[in-house]
């Protein structure tokens, strides 16, 4: 990868953490956002820095070793770790994105999986998602919590703290994050109004047929092959 090709992604990165923070996913210095640029190497946030306010020279370059590469004083966030073990887990993960998006964490605070299938675009986009149990930020304790949820999940809820979501590469990444937000807001609402009404089991079939077609990976789907 050239250069122009890194200074691109450190860009895009800034564009992603502008939108997060635009949206109200992360507020202070919340969230983390990584890219893989090869096995061993990757670009990822810096911690202390709102992700609204970031600026491409300020991307730390970072290895599998959590040595940094990048000049400059910024350093990763402890959560990097986590990001780590995407990649370890899942050869095919482009991009980790990891957010406090306030419904998602809602669902995440009371313990609550996404695993009710009552609307058609949840099941194509995400899949079921699940709830990792609680690690204490920063520790080993997360990326442990999350390893056997990765094989089958593109999006996990993390216990009482938040969500991260992966893709081949960032705008699938954080699409996911977005929809695992708006699909989390959806199903707020829809308990004001008595409840959800879960899709017939043949119904939820079809669209996870549909979905296999889609040119993304959806190993989520994987239990009702
Ligand atoms: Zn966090």
């Amino acid at each position: 990868m050239t250069e122009f090709d890194e200074f691109n992604i450190k860009e895009q990165i800034c564009e992603i953490g502008r939108d997060m923070w635009t949206l109200g996913m992360v507020s202070a210095n919340d969230g983390n956002i990584s890219v893989k640029i090869d096995e061993h190497t990757f670009l990822t946030t810096p911690t202390g820095v709102s992700k609204g306010k970031m600026k491409p020279e300020m991307i730390i370059k970072i290895d599998s070793e959590l040595k940094v590469l990048s000049e400059g004083n910024y350093r990763p966030s402890s959560e990097f770790r986590m990001h780590l073990r995407c990649y370890k887990e899942r050869p095919d993960i482009g991009a980790v994105v990891h957010a406090h998006p306030p419904y998602a964490t809602a669902f995440a605070a009371a313990g609550v999986p996404l695993d009710q299938y009552s609307l058609s675009e949840a099941v194509m986009l995400l899949g079921s998602v699940p709830v990792a149990p609680y690690g204490t930020p920063g520790t080993d304790e997360v990326p442990e919590s999350i390893a056997p949820f990765l094989p089958f999940h593109d999006a996990i809820l993390l216990a009482n703290h938040g969500a991260v979501t992966v893709g081949v590469d960032l705008m699938q990444a954080y699409y996911r994050m977005e929809s695992l937000e708006h699909i989390s807001k959806t199903l707020i609402a829809a308990q004001a109004l008595g409840g959800t009404k879960e899709l017939p089991r043949k119904k939820i079939d079809e669209l996870c047929e549909i979905a296999k077609n889609y040119p993304i990976r959806h190993p989520g789907y994987r239990k009702y092959s």
